[in-house]
C-alpha cells in the first residue's frame, strides 16, 4: 500500500519503476536521482562511449517522455535519511517523502586511492557518466596514462586508451589481471592480448605515490622502486557499496545491505537490490553481493513482482560481459570455488571457453569470442542441466544435444 519510493536511478532503480508499471501497479512511484542525467546504462562508459563520440542521450534507457507517460516521478536530489517509524524518506533538499515501500538501489561508489596527489585533476575514476565524459574530453591532450588496477574497468579503459594512441601502463597488485573474477587461463589470455597491443602490464606491484609539478601529474612511483612517467592516471581499484543510508536507519549491513531471499531488509517495508545488496541465495548457498547489470535488473524484476502480489524468492542466473579491445569476454554462472578448468576451443585462435567445475558439477563458463558457448551456458543453467568435463573438452560433442 502507498507510494513506492526508490533511492537511486541506476540500472536497478530504473528497472523496478518500469517493471512495477508494467505489472499494473498504479500507486505513486518516485525515483530519486542524484545524477544530473536521465537514468542511463553504465557499461558503455568504459567501452563504446569512451571510444566514440556519441552524446549522453545514446546511453539513456528511455527518453523523458517515458517517465511522464508512465507517471514515474523523477526527483532530482539525494536521500539523506530514513525515518522508518513514520515511513518517511528525507532528501537533502529537506523535502520528505512518505512511503508504503522503500527500495534502496543505491549501487556502489569508487574506492578512492589514498595517496598523495590522488585528488589532482589528472587523476580520474570511471563510474558515472560525468567521469567518462571528462576522461573522453582530456584524452586527446594526453600522451601517457598509468592505469591503477587491472580489473574489468581498468582493462577496458586501457585497451581503449591504447587504440587512441596513448602509451599505457597498467599496475596490478595481484599476480594476474582480473584475478578475483576469472580463471588463470583467461587472465593469461588477456595479459598476452593487451601486451601484444603494446600495453605494459606490471603485476605484483602497487603505486606508492603520484608525482606532480605545478598541479600536473608527471608520473607514478611503484612499490618495487620504479618510476613510470605519466600525464594521466586512471584508477580502477574497485568499489564500495553504498550502505550508509541503511546503516544509519538501523538496518543490518555487512559487505552490503543485508536482505533475505526475497530481497527484503529486516524491515518488511524496505528492500534493497543491485550492487548495494548482500542477498541470501538458496541456489548458491550463503550470501552474495554481485556487481552486474543482470543482477541489478533481475533483482528489480523480482522485487516488482513481489510488490504486485507475485512473491517468489530471487533465483537469478548470473551472467556478465566485458569488452577489451577486439575481445569479448562473457561469463555465464558464478566461476568461483572451482577445482577444475576444462578448455573448449583454442586460445591461440582467439576463441575459447573455460568451463569451471567443482568435481563433476559445472559452475560456470568464461567464453572469449565464443558467444555460442556463452548462450549455451545460460540456457543450460536455466534448465538446471550439466555436461561432463569430458563432453565440454570434446569439440565434436554437440552442445545443443544437451539442451534438447
Ligand atoms: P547503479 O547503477 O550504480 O545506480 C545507483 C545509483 O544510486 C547511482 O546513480 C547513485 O548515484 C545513486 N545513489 C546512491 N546513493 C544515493 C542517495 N542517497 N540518494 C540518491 N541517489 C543515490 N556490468 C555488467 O554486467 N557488464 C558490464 O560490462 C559492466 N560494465 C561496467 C562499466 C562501468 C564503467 C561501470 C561503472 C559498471 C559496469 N558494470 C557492468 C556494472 C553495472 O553497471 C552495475 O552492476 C549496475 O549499474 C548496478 O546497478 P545498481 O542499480 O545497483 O547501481
Amino acid at each position: 500500500d502507498g507510494p513506492v519510493i526508490i533511492v537511486g536511478a541506476g540500472h536497478g532503480g530504473y528497472q523496478v519503476a518500469a517493471s512495477l508499471r508494467q505489472a499494473g501497479f498504479s500507486n505513486r512511484i518516485c525515483l530519486i536521482n542524484d545524477e544530473a542525467h536521465l537514468p542511463y546504462q553504465r557499461p558503455p562508459l568504459s567501452k563504446a562511449y569512451i571510444k566514440g563520440s556519441s552524446g549522453p542521450e545514446s546511453l539513456m534507457f528511455r527518453p523523458e517522455k517515458f517517465y511522464q507517460d508512465q507517471k514515474i516521478e523523477l526527483i532530482a536530489g539525494r536521500a539523506v535519511s530514513i525515518d522508518r517509524a513514520s515511513r518517511k524518506l528525507l532528501l537533502a533538499s529537506s523535502e520528505t517523502l512518505p512511503y508504503g515501500h522503500l527500495v534502496l538501489a543505491t549501487g556502489a561508489r569508487n574506492r578512492l586511492l589514498d595517496l598523495p596527489n590522488a585528488n589532482l585533476p589528472d587523476v580520474k575514476y570511471l563510474r558515472i557518466l560525468d567521469e567518462s565524459e571528462a576522461l573522453r574530453k582530456i584524452m586527446p591532450s594526453k600522451t601517457r596514462v598509468v592505469v591503477i588496477g587491472a580489473g574489468f574497468i581498468g582493462l577496458e579503459f586501457a585497451a581503449t586508451a591504447r587504440i587512441k594512441g596513448l602509451e599505457v601502463d597498467v599496475l596490478e597488485l595481484a599476480p594476474r589481471v582480473m584475478a578475483r573474477a576469472v580463471t588463470a587461463q583467461v587472465s593469461e589470455y588477456f595479459q598476452s592480448r593487451h601486451r601484444e597491443a603494446g600495453i605494459r602490464i606490471h603485476l605484483g606491484v602497487q603505486a606508492t605515490s603520484i608525482e606532480a609539478e605545478n598541479g600536473k601529474v608527471t608520473g607514478v612511483s611503484l612499490s618495487d622502486g620504479r618510476h613510470l612517467p605519466a600525464d594521466l592516471v586512471v584508477v580502477g581499484v574497485g568499489v564500495l557499496p553504498n550502505i550508509e543510508l541503511a546503516a544509519e536507519a538501523g538496518l543490518p549491513v555487512a559487505a552490503g545491505i543485508i536482505v533475505d531471499e526475497y530481497l527484503s531488509t529486516a524491515d518488511p517495508d524496505v528492500s534493497a537490490i543491485g550492487d548495494c545488496a548482500l542477498f541470501a541465495s538458496p541456489r548458491f548457498g550463503g550470501s552474495l553481493r554481485l556487481e552486474s547489470v543482470q543482477n541489478a535488473t533481475d533483482h528489480a524484476r523480482c522485487l516488482a513482482a513481489r510488490l504486485t502480489g507475485d512473491r517468489k524468492p530471487y533465483d537469478g542466473h548470473p551472467w556478465f560481459w566485458s569488452d577489451q579491445g577486439d575481445d569479448k569476454l562473457q561469463i555465464a554462472g558464478l566461476t568461483t570455488g572451482y577445482d577444475r578448468v576444462v578448455l573448449r576451443g583454442d586460445p591461440a585462435r582467439k576463441a575459447f571457453s573455460a568451463f569451471c567445475y567443482h568435481g563433476d558439477r559445472l559452475l560456470g563458463i568464461e567464453s572469449i569470442n565464443r558467444a555460442g558457448d556463452h548462450m549455451f551456458g545460460r540456457r543450460l543453467q536455466a534448465m538446471d542441466r550439466q555436461i561432463t568435463p569430458e563432453q565440454a573438452a570434446d569439440e565434436s560433442f554437440d552442445l545443443k544435444s544437451a539442451l534438447a
